[in-house]
């Protein structure tokens, strides 16, 4: 027999495509350049050799849960851990989304917050940033006095962006409502301000936060989110029950105790930005945004074919030309330096052979 049709969500529903080739130099995914190693790597394997995979992991992950919750001064109940903040931003949707309900995005950023108010036939409104892409503050503010978004997400830094949103924003944001404001500081281990001051003041705040990029580990999948109890037992009725594998907890944890070894890494990728920032400027041919980030924004002339081009010589960065608020925008995430000067050369030599500068 033929299969009925799914959702009717699903018809206006795009498969969610990283554009993930596999290629020499990758700067497309803002992931952590070095992987895990040494005397962590070591006490992570030995960890995980004592892992029973016989039974079901603990739900709430409740070993990282209280490490978590200790760093920050807060009792468990105020954290959440998720199947990497991806999960996370699903259960946000499916907790204060739905039919008939409104969620207000600030584009240009991630598009995964789209896809899962689609998802879940939740109303989207839509103020876009400004032309250095911060906030549209005083629209975002009246159309949220306005009483009606149930849910708001503000990237900080911006993925792809790369700014940060200022405490003056988000005050006005808090305080202007009772919509849910969602912070989602997946690069905030490399910003300079975190929405963390204000988390116990404002029950209608929420942050979330990943192992993925800062932590080096996007592949064991472990993000978490601090808030109000209120909220984070709401997000917990609508979370799969086992969505942290045992193996995951127990990396997450043994990562999360010894962090620091993190720093010396995280301040390396800053200097680096730095020095990438500036060569890129040095080119003078194209507008270089502004970053608390792993990565930088730029505006280019036929940015799509020099995308082609760089994948071509082994360097694949992050093409957002179609999206027609970033048009002739790649984005590069900070690389080891020798990845950053490979994607410098082939970017000179296309500039070169342009003629641009
Ligand atoms: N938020 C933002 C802004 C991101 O860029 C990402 C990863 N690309 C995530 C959340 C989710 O990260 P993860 O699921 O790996 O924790």
């Amino acid at each position: 027999m033929p299969v009925r049709p799914p959702a009717p969500a699903l018809a206006s529903i795009d498969v969610y495509d990283p554009h993930y080739v596999v290629c020499e130099t990758m700067l497309s995914a803002n992931e952590n350049p070095w992987d895990v190693d040494g005397a962590l790597r070591q006490a992570i394997n030995e960890a995980l050799a004592r892992v029973p995979l016989h039974r079901y992991p603990d739900p709430l992950a409740q070993t990282l849960r209280n490490l978590i919750a200790d760093a920050f001064d807060l009792d468990p109940s105020w954290v959440l851990v998720g199947n990497g903040g991806d999960e996370l931003l699903c259960d946000l949707a499916l907790a204060w989304g739905g039919p008939d309900r409104t969620f207000l995005s600030v584009p240009p950023t991630f598009s995964v917050y789209g896809h899962n108010a689609r998802l879940t036939n939740t109303k989207i409104v839509e103020v876009e940033r400004q032309d250095d892409f911060s906030i549209d503050r005083d629209t975002v503010v009246s159309r949220l006095a306005l009483g009606d978004i149930d849910y708001m997400i503000v990237t900080s830094p911006n993925n792809p962006t790369g700014n940060g949103l200022s405490d003056e924003d988000l005050l006005a944001l808090l305080e202007v409502s009772d919509t849910l404001v969602v912070v989602d500081e997946a690069y905030g281990e490399f910003a300079q301000h975190s929405a963390l001051p204000f988390l116990q003041a404002y029950p209608n705040l929420m942050i979330l936060h990943t192992f993925s990029k800062a932590y080096s580990m996007a592949g064991v999948r472990v993000g978490y989110v601090l808030a109000h109890p209120e909220v984070i037992d709401q997000l917990i009725k609508v979370r799969q029950p086992y969505s942290v594998s045992s193996l995951s907890q127990v990396v997450a944890s043994v990562a999360f105790a010894h962090r620091e070894v993190f720093k010396p890494r995280i301040d390396a990728i800053l200097k680096e930005r730095k020095r990438l920032e500036e060569a890129l400027k040095a080119f003078n041919c194209m507008t270089v945004y502004p970053s608390e980030a792993n990565f930088v924004l730029v505006r280019i002339p036929e940015a799509h074919e020099l995308w082609g081009y760089l994948e071509n010589q082994g360097v694949l960065v992050r093409d957002f030309s179609a999206n027609p608020l970033l048009k002739d925008c790649l984005r590069i995430s900070v690389g080891l330096s020798e990845e950053n000067d490979r994607l410098l050369s082939a970017l000179g030599s296309w500039i070169h052979a342009k003629g641009y500068c």
